[in-house]
């Protein structure tokens, strides 16, 4: 195990109880990935960095951190919380997720290269209303990579090819091309607006990302194929997935669907 004491970016991932007054708080840091803090006495009246560990919350911190146990807060600045996360319960629940996702993806205490900037940034487009949805897919797209899933999506997996009509094939791992089609039964039969956005989920950088708008029926095709992937390729069972999946069931229920689009 090795520990350096440094200055850091991180976003808070969630927290726990710890002991009677201290918390164990987990971060995503652009040093060393996601990393469990140890904070001192931070549920006692008065603790002077309060603000700073709050959920859904970014900024600067100085602390000593171990690629293996726990790390620690020194001091932090430049804070702020994603105010219109922490106060949606829609934009809450799907942070929460790509924060769980990450969280299963890497490995504590080890850099994650350029993920800590995509994942701010998705954090920061959500807070600004971009579709949390969308957002999320965008991280479920590519994170398959860093779950051992490398799908094909632009061009026909099997021969290569970019000018026909594309379709996902769990079978061959991607795309295959109108001429192969009859090798799986079981493709996908995406329509073409699906197959368009999955291609361009895998690449985009959400650092330079504006805005981006789906119709309804498409993003539920997207999320069909990505659920697809992440239960039979993947393989997690995440709670904050489930939560999600309850939600939408509620909305459906409560027909505001309908009131949007
Ligand atoms: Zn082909």
């Amino acid at each position: 195990m090795s520990r350096v004491t440094t200055q850091f970016t991180g976003i808070i991932m969630y927290r726990q109880d710890y002991r009677e007054r201290d918390l164990l708080v987990k971060m995503l840091t652009d040093k060393i990935g996601p990393a469990m803090f140890f904070v001192k006495n931070a549920k006692k009246r008065g603790f002077k960095m309060t603000a700073d560990i709050l959920p859904f919350t970014h900024g600067t911190y100085i602390g000593s951190l171990a690629d293996d146990g726990l790390s620690f807060i020194n001091v932090a600045s430049d804070t702020s919380q994603y105010k219109n996360i922490a106060s949606d319960i829609n934009k809450n629940a799907y942070v929460t997720y790509i924060l769980a996702l990450v969280d299963s993806a890497f490995r504590d205490g080890q850099s994650i290269g350029g993920w800590f900037n995509q994942v701010a940034a998705a954090l920061a487009l959500i807070d600004k209303g971009l579709d949390e949805q969308v957002i999320t897919n965008i991280i479920e797209t590519q994170l398959l990579t860093a779950f051992g899933v490398a799908p094909i999506w632009d061009q026909c997996a099997i021969c290569g090819r970019t000018d026909l009509p594309l379709d996902f094939s769990e079978q061959y791992g991607g795309m295959i091309c109108r001429a192969h089609w009859h090798l799986d039964e079981h493709r996908m039969h995406l329509e073409r607006q699906t197959v368009y956005y999955l291609q361009r989920f895998a690449t985009i950088n959400l650092q330079k990302l504006n805005s981006i708008r789906i119709n309804k029926g498409t993003k539920y095709r997207l999320q069909l194929v990505l659920d697809t992937l992440y239960d039979n390729q993947v393989g997690l069972n995440l709670k904050a997935k489930r939560f999600i999946r309850q939600m939408n069931k509620w909305e459906q229920k409560m027909g505001k669907l309908t009131t949007n689009d």
